[in-house]
């Protein structure tokens, strides 16, 4: 069919959170799309079984591991939204966990805006929520947290530069996306800004799948825990004494 303006407004890209990595953490909303799509993007986090719900005909295009070279630059993969609904079709933008919470969801769909494409965001089960949730550390409790903070510990320059006296507070627990590279960084930055050295702390591997894979210690002793474990990416890091429970709490027990 002929490219035509009636075609282009046809067009629409659905932003659609894939959730932690377990195929029954998908919404009914996102599992109907992926479903209907005639096109596909998808990166390295999307959980296993999810694209064998799509339609057989579907175009299926890979864009890569967000920290690896050979990932599509950001504005290319913005581009190749914008060129696949301006050809008609209904495509879904598959993320891991939730598209707003550092999925760079915002940059994607700016430009779908900038450029007049319909549009619409599917929220999808953050990896805090699905591994707080799998590891049995409930991340705000009455006698333990009263807010929760969600952090990138992405390493720049081998530094985390983040707001440190205020992820240090008490009565809070801090999630770090992102973070295993830089975890050692991490936990001397709270001891620093005054957390105490037995502050409980956690990390998950895989959080949700059968890989999934739990470390609790505490800020003084995590990271070597975690090498000695060989826990690699993807992985959480939870801060804060609401780690104690996972002891008593823990459910999931993937063989
Ligand atoms: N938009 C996603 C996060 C993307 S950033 C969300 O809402 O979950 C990628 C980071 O998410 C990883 O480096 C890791 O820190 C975390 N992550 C995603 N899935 C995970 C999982 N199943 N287990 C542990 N961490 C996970």
């Amino acid at each position: 069919m002929e490219e035509t303006p009636a075609a282009a407004r046809s067009g629409i890209v659905y932003l659609v959170g894939s959730g932690p990595g377990n195929l029954e953490l998908l919404t009914l909303r996102a599992a109907r799309l992926i479903g209907e799509a005639d096109a596909i993007v998808y990166d390295h986090l999307v959980a296993d079984g999810v694209l064998d719900l799509a339609r057989s005909d579907a175009e299926q295009i890979y864009v890569g591991k967000e920290s690896s070279n050979h990932s599509l630059p950001q504005n290319e993969l913005n581009l190749l939204l914008v060129r696949l609904a301006r050809a008609g079709k209904q495509v879904v933008r598959l993320k891991g966990g939730d598209p707003f919470i550092f999925g760079r969801g915002g940059e994607e769909i700016e430009t779908l805006v900038d450029s007049g494409i319909r549009f619409e965001v599917v929220p999808g089960v953050t990896a805090a929520a699905g591994c707080a949730a799998y590891a049995g550390i409930p991340l705000t409790h009455r006698e333990h947290a009263q807010s929760v903070a969600f952090a990138t510990g992405h390493l720049k320059d081998g530094t985390v530069n983040l707001d440190w006296p205020s992820l240090a507070r008490p009565r809070q627990t801090v999630v770090f996306y992102m973070g295993v590279g830089g975890l050692a960084e991490i936990c001397r930055q709270l001891i620093a800004h005054g957390l105490p050295a037995n502050h409980p702390a956690a990390v998950v591997h895989s959080g949700t799948t059968v890989r999934q894979r739990v470390v609790t210690a505490d800020l003084a002793t995590l990271a070597a825990r975690v090498e000695i474990a060989g826990i690699t990416a993807p992985a959480l890091i939870i801060v804060g004494t609401v780690v104690r429970l996972q002891a008593k709490l823990a459910w999931f027990h993937p063989t």
